[in-house]
This record gives C-alpha cells, structure tokens and sequence, in this order.
C-alpha cells in the first residue's frame, strides 16, 4: 500500500499514519519529522529549513524532494509507505511521480483528511509532540498517561515552535494556497479518497478503513 496524507497542518494525518503504519507494516515517511530531525543534529539542511518552519512557510521544493529522494533509497518502502506532509506543491507531486516512476512503484490512494480551519487552529494550540519518537499529543483528544511523558518511550513531550496562533494561521494560509491544488491533481489521477477529520481518534480511524475499504 503506498499512501499519500493530504491534510491542513493539525488535520491529524500525523495522528492516524501510526495506525496505517501499523495495520499495512509499512513505515511512516515524515517530511516534518525529517526536518524536526536535521534540526536538532544541526545539520546543514537543518539550518536551512529551520528559518521556513518557524515562519511557518514552506521549505523549498529542491530542498524536500532531495530529502525525500534519499529516504526512498533506504530501501524499506518496497511494500509501500505512508507520505505524510509530502507532497506539499504541484512541484513535489510531479517530482514524487518521476521519483516512483524510476522505482516502478506508484501510489494507490491519496487520503484527503478534511478539517475546518477554526477547529484546527483549537486543536494545534492543545498539542504537544514527543521530543525523542515524534508522537503526537492532545491535552483533550489524546491525552498521555502520565503528564508530559511519551506513552510509547518515555521521551519529553513539548510544544512545537510552530504552534503558536500566528504562525498555525499562517501554515493554514499556505496550505490553502500551496496544497490544496494537489486535491485536484490527484482527483484527476482517479487516486483521491475523502474523510472527515472531525471527531475523536477512533472515530476518524473508522473513517480511513472504510474509505480504503479495510476492515
Ligand atoms: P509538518 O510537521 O508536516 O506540519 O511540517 C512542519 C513544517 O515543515 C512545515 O510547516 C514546513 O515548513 C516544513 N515542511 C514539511 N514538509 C514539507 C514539504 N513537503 N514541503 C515544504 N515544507 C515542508
């Protein structure tokens, strides 16, 4: 199953690739995360990106697909993976196809998770991500065992810079404006599938199963 996540910054794509993950065996590709990663080693792309991020804009197109070029090369993703948060740009897209084209893999669904911006402006300020695995938190729809400790390995959780009112308002406008096309460029491929994101985790996750007709 090769699955691409297409959903405004806080829709929960993060949230549900675990299950997808999970149920298919396959891994998680996290353009966020890969970037949250060379920024704390401190890495040249790092640097770069960090600037983007905490303005809440977009990292530039050559800098994610290099990025993403060599996470396919590591050779896991024969059985598929989950793309969350890539593509972001018609760019990225036409890029991921030639990129999967050399592969002669191509991707099966692309999963539009639909939340209303004020709805996704509440739930980002009450989220928290772990600051070693990158699990995702929410003082109220998801709430960890114990106070500020990663469920899954114990790690710290933390706010995310980019978190913040103004800058989540931003991320939102970007998306609007950046990524929403691609809902027509994949509809065009026949490959678009929608679920609201509204609800509790469980609720969306029964969501995704039925729109990818798994049970
Ligand atoms: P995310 O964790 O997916 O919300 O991504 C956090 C930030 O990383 C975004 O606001 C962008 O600045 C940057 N980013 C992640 N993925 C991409 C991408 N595919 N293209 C450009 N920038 C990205």
């Amino acid at each position: 199953m090769r699955l691409i996540l297409l959903g405004a910054p806080g829709a929960g794509k993060g949230t549900q690739s675990e299950f997808l993950m999970k149920l298919f065996n396959i891994p998680i590709i996290s353009t966020g995360n890969l970037l949250r990663e060379n920024i704390s080693k401190n890495t040249t792309l790092g640097q770069r990106a960090k600037e983007y991020m905490d303005e809440g804009k977009l990292v530039p197109d050559e800098l994610i697909i290099e990025l993403v070029k060599s996470r396919l090369e590591q050779g896991d993703c024969d059985n598929g993976m989950i793309l969350d948060g890539f593509p972001r740009t018609i760019p990225q897209a036409i890029a991921l196809d030639e990129m999967l084209d050399e592969l002669e893999m191509a991707i099966n669904y692309v999963l539009e998770v639909e939340v209303p911006d004020e709805t996704i402006i509440e739930r980002v300020s009450g989220r928290t991500v772990c600051s070693s695995c990158s699990a995702s938190y929410h003082k109220v729809y998801n709430v960890e065992a114990v106070v500020g400790t990663c469920d899954k390995c114990e790690g710290e959780l933390v706010q995310r810079n980019d978190d913040k009112e103004e800058t989540v308002k931003k991320r939102l406008e970007v998306y609007h404006e950046q990524t929403s096309p691609l809902v027509g460029f994949y509809e065009k491929q026949g490959k678009l599938v929608h679920v609201d994101g509204v609800g509790l985790v469980n609720e969306v996750r029964e969501r995704i199963k039925k729109a990818l007709g798994v049970e």
